[in-house]
């Protein structure tokens, strides 16, 4: 082949292919014009290896700069929205949720996982983390986009509201105050047409009927109540419950609630529950009300209260009167006209089914046939199923209905909205941004790592909190101690006091119970001693933490360590034993010490330890020679040493760590 065609393939001049032909190990001489048919065909593939890896080495070193640059100032610089929960945050900070949560703790933010916190207080966190912190303005993540997204549908659908709908009630309350118990009364008794007995399954919410009109139940027990009250848009549940046990009075976790309540500006009334007790006694629970300036309605203050049962189903139908009564005086109204807007509560995939979303409508119906948009997810609206497991073909304002047809599983809390018709549904989609996730994250606690590196030791923890609040606080401090050979890991939390069923837990999953701001049961107690499990509680959280650190410090191994303090020059065996020889050496460098070890050197090569127990200076015992002196050594161990080895000497030291 022409030298001159050559080059042509590899679009460069004859000159430069000369120039380079060398550099790619071929000798042809610059008076060449043809070249060999097999070696032009080598030449054309290692140059075209050649010209990918200039290409690969540019493409390396500019994505390093473009790096390092995100690097600069994504770490410094962080853009903080409005409202952040602590995950969202963590997830903008790119740390982990604990280490967030701890430094929240530290500043006396008992924020749990998913409450919001504002701007100002993430930003105090955020410089203390060591950003620098801007508000965001319209680059918001898709949980601003939605939330502003329902806030701006809700305004606008408000203000065509005209038809009244259902009140949506969440049931809070302290654990045990029979907040369950309630939810399965109202259900049984109320339920229209009486299929009660036919709902097995809870999908999230609920719908019954009282003098003809319908109340919607946020069906979530406990503590999870509080967030399944909001949505990304605001507030889901318009009424709320709060459960007071008539023989146990205001707890901690009811003024929680009752604190939330007020926080979100959400009307609530009490609910005495327990009232068939011997031990009830209303006027208590009325009088520790009003200490908390909530004065009951017939002691001339405002805060309706109602004596219930929810046991012996006694006050229910008052109750709901109530919830009614409060309705009317709020004036709950949605306009069923339009396009459904709303949020997820519950979402889970189905074997059969394949995704399926409970959804509350907030706005608007949802018919069947309808585009939908949930978060990420989008679908048509194949079917639909109220609470009771009926086929409904339209969901209206307030009612929670299950829907089939989404391609894949939305998450709780994700706002949905219908679209017009199927071009703009096309046009949305191709719109959407390809949302990053940051905020969901998965969260990687200290205790999740010890899963995949068996070689962490981990004290398992059972923890017992008063309020979510401090559970998820104190949770997120006991993952934070952690070294690289020790971690917490917290197999359970719960809420309320310890209990036997906590022992037995901690039994049969080698785990300690601590307790933070709750009594261990007596029986409990007596339990744990027998079962020698410890148990204890705190109302300090630093004296938890101590504790906790203690426990952890007796797990970590001690530490051996080696301080070479000297080195000798063996001069001359004296005695060679069975197992011990004495040698007259001299100290080449440093010190010796008796009570020490000896590494034994020929030349280049190491022979063997041995102990170094006693050593004289003339006949006497010394406890220390310096460098230049000369001595006899007791050296215990294989007798191996010869005059002219080195012997290494080592003082050995055992430490406890700490973490
Ligand atoms: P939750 O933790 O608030 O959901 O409380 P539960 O509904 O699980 O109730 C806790 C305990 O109190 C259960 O043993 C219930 O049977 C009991 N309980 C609930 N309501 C009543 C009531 O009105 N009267 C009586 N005597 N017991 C009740």
């Amino acid at each position: 082949m022409n030298l001159t065609e050559l080059a042509r393939r590899l679009k460069i001049t004859t000159e430069q292919l000369k120039d380079e032909l060398p550099r790619l190990g071929f000798d042809v001489g610059r008076r060449a014009i043809k070249i060999d048919d097999t070696v032009a065909e080598k030449v054309v593939k290692l140059w075209s290896v050649r010209q990918a890896k200039k290409i690969s080495q540019q493409y390396v070193v500019v994505e390093r700069k473009l790096d390092d640059k995100a690097q600069e100032t994504k770490v410094r610089q962080v853009e903080i929205p409005s409202r952040l929960n602590p995950r969202e945050f963590a997830g903008l900070l790119g740390l982990p949720v604990t280490n967030v949560m701890a430094e929240l703790f530290k500043n006396g933010v008992l924020a749990s996982i998913n409450e919001p916190i504002d701007f100002e207080t993430a930003s105090i966190i955020a410089q203390d983390l060591g950003f620098t912190t801007v508000m965001a303005k319209n680059k918001a993540n898709i949980n601003e986009i939605e939330s502003t997204l329902l806030q701006d549908l809700l305004q606008e659908a408000a203000q065509t509201a005209t038809e009244p709908r259902a009140p949506v009630v969440v049931v809070m309350g302290h654990v045990d105050h029979g907040k369950t118990t309630l939810l399965d009364a109202i259900r049984s008794t109320n339920v229209a047409g009486g299929e009660s007995g036919a709902i097995t399954q809870h999908i999230g919410a609920y719908q019954v009927e009282e003098r003809g009109r319908k109340i919607t139940f946020l069906d979530t027990p406990g503590h999870e109540a509080f967030s399944a009250m909001r949505s990304r848009g605001g507030r889901l549940a318009d009424v709320a419950i709060i459960v007071v046990a008539a023989d146990d009075g205001l707890q901690p976790q009811t003024l929680e609630a009752i604190e939330i309540a007020q926080r979100e500006k959400l009307p609530f009334l009490i609910a005495i529950n327990k009232i068939d007790r011997e031990t009830a006694d209303i006027e208590r629970v009325k009088k520790a009300l009003a200490e908390v300036n909530l004065l009951p309605e017939d002691w001339g203050g405002k805060t309706i209260c109602v004596p219930i049962s929810a046991k012996k189903k006694i006050g229910i139908t008052e109750l709901l009167d109530m919830i009614l009564l409060l309705a009317d005086l709020e004036k709950f109204q949605a306009n069923p006209n339009r396009l459904a807007v709303g949020t997820i509560i519950e979402a889970r995939l189905d074997k059969g089914e394949g995704a399926i979303a409970t959804a509350l409508v907030q706005s608007g119906t949802i018919k069947i046939g309808d585009y939908l948009i949930a978060g990420e997810v989008a679908g048509k609206v194949r079917a639909m199923r109220d609470f009771k497991g009926a086929s409904v073909m339209v969901a209206p304002p307030s009612m929670p209905v299950r829907i089939l047809g989404l391609k894949q599983v939305p998450k709780a809390g994700d706002i949905f909205r219908v679209i017009e018709d199927e071009k703009a549904f096309r046009e949305v989609l191709r719109k959407l941004p390809r949302f990053q996730r940051a905020i969901a994250l998965p969260e990687i606690s200290q205790a999740d790592k010890t899963d995949d590196t068996p070689k962490i030791i981990t004290l398992n923890v059972i923890l017992k909190a008063d309020v979510l609040g401090s559970r998820e606080a104190i949770a997120a401090s006991l993952a934070q101690l952690a070294s690289s050979d020790v971690a917490i890991k917290v197999v359970r939390t719960g809420l309320g006091s310890i209990t036997e069923a906590d022992i037995l837990q901690a039994e049969a999953s080698s785990a300690i119970v601590v307790g933070f701001n709750v009594p261990v049961l007596p029986a409990a107690q007596i339990l744990a001693k027998q079962k020698n499990i410890f148990a204890a509680t705190y109302k300090v959280i630093y004296d938890l933490l101590d504790e906790m650190k203690r426990q952890l410090n007796v797990l970590l191994k001690p530490e051996l360590i080696r301080n070479e303090i000297g080195e000798l020059l063996v001069l001359q065996v004296f005695r060679r034993g069975r197992g011990d020889m004495i040698v007259g050496a001299r100290v080449s460098k440093g010190l010796v010490r008796p009570a020490t070890k000896a590494v034994v050197w020929r030349g280049p090569e190491q022979l063997v330890e041995l102990k170094l127990t006693e050593i004289r200076m003339g006949k006497e015992l010394v406890s220390e020679v310096a460098e230049g002196g000369e001595c006899g050594v007791h050296l215990v161990g294989q007798p191996i040493i010869e005059a002219g080895d080195k012997l290494e000497i080592y003082h050995e030291e055992i430490r406890q760590r700490f973490i």
